[in-house]
């Protein structure tokens, strides 16, 4: 069996499309635009480049992005003085702070202090709350990018065991919790491996569907995984000679899975693609409330 690609860069491409109109029809509506605050603090090179590629991401679906660089030198307080001035912009939808953060500033400290409603990340606490009571409001971008890869290939995770490698608070947990869900594009049942799971490789030859999120290069090996099982690779990795690895050994494994996605190539174009849905849903949220407050304040009158 040679395996289905799931095409995540194709598929990106298709939801910015849509996302566009949405914008289109939401600025035809409150005749403002969506915006993303990007915070980048410090000048590590890869950063660099996620928050470049969001910025422009935002430019072509009709997003306003404004941009805030830090030295790598600041300070915590400097840090949480520009995200309270962001939290207070009403032109700012939603707020990106790119981690990782300097040694000297504590990251849950920064990503706590970001509006809930403008948590267009899905990191903060008010989010992953929700999400765990079965409320979500803002889904963490790399795991709804992978439900939504799954959903619109048509492989539907009900009634599915999944097995999630990997219980980062940006990865593999949220996607167990989203993947819980009950209704559409959810009602798995899943499994969550980690670094003390025992023989991990019985647990994902279990598994309808095996989601990848450890940063280990080609760990998942076409012996771990039942033949005709889906495989979504979130591992991005870089070799020594400077190419990208994903977290399956994708000659091999290909050849047992039914679909697999390619690094790069499959999940990562999708976070960019959900964290513009988010922002569009932000500004809506916004909108929605200030009307809200509007409408109070002419019944009151
Ligand atoms: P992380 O915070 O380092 O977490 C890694 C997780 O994997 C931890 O839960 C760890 O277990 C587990 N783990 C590590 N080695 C393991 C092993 N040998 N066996 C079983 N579990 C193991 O990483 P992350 O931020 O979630 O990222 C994971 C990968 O996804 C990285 O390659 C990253 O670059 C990539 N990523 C891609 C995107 C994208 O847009 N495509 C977005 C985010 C991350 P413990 O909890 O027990 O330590």
């Amino acid at each position: 069996m040679t395996a289905l690609l799931l095409d995540g860069k194709q598929l990106a491409q298709t939801m910015q499309a849509e996302i566009a109109a949405d914008v289109a029809a939401f600025v035809k509506q409150y005749h403002t635009r969506p915006g993303l605050a990007a915070v980048l603090v410090g000048d590590n090179p890869a950063s660099q480049i996620y928050v470049r590629n969001k910025r422009r991401a935002c430019e072509k679906v009709g997003i306003d992005s404004f941009l805030h660089e830090l030295p790598a030198s600041a300070t915590q307080a400097e840090l949480l003085a520009l995200v309270a001035r962001l939290n207070a912009d009403p032109a700012v939808s939603g707020i990106l702070v790119q981690l990782p953060l300097p040694k000297q500033i504590n990251e849950a400290a920064v990503v706590d202090a970001v509006e809930p409603m403008k948590d267009v990340d899905g990191f903060g606490p008010e989010s992953l709350g929700l999400l765990a009571a079965g409320r979500p409001r803002f889904l963490a971008c790399t795991p709804y990018g992978v439900q939504q890869l799954l959903v619109r290939n048509k492989i539907e995770p009900a009634g599915k065991h999944v097995v999630i490698v990997g219980r980062s608070n940006i990865v593999g947990r949220p996607l167990a919790l989203i993947l819980l869900q009950k209704g559409p594009g959810a009602d798995a049942t899943v499994t969550v491996c980690h670094s003390r799971t025992r023989d991990i490789g019985a647990v994902t030859r279990s598994a309808d569907i095996i989601v990848m999120a450890i940063g280990q290069a080609r760990f998942l090996k076409a012996d771990m995984v039942r033949p005709g099982a889906v495989v979504i690779d979130v591992g991005m990795n870089r070799l020594p000679d400077g190419s990208l690895a994903g977290d399956v050994d994708f000659d091999g494994v290909r050849q047992v899975a039914s679909a697999i996605t390619p690094v790069p190539g499959g999940v990562g174009p999708m976070t960019i693609a959900m964290l513009l849905k988010n922002t569009l849903e932000a500004a809506r949220f916004q909108q929605e409330a200030l009307n809200a407050a509007l409408d109070l304040r002419q019944q009151t009158r």
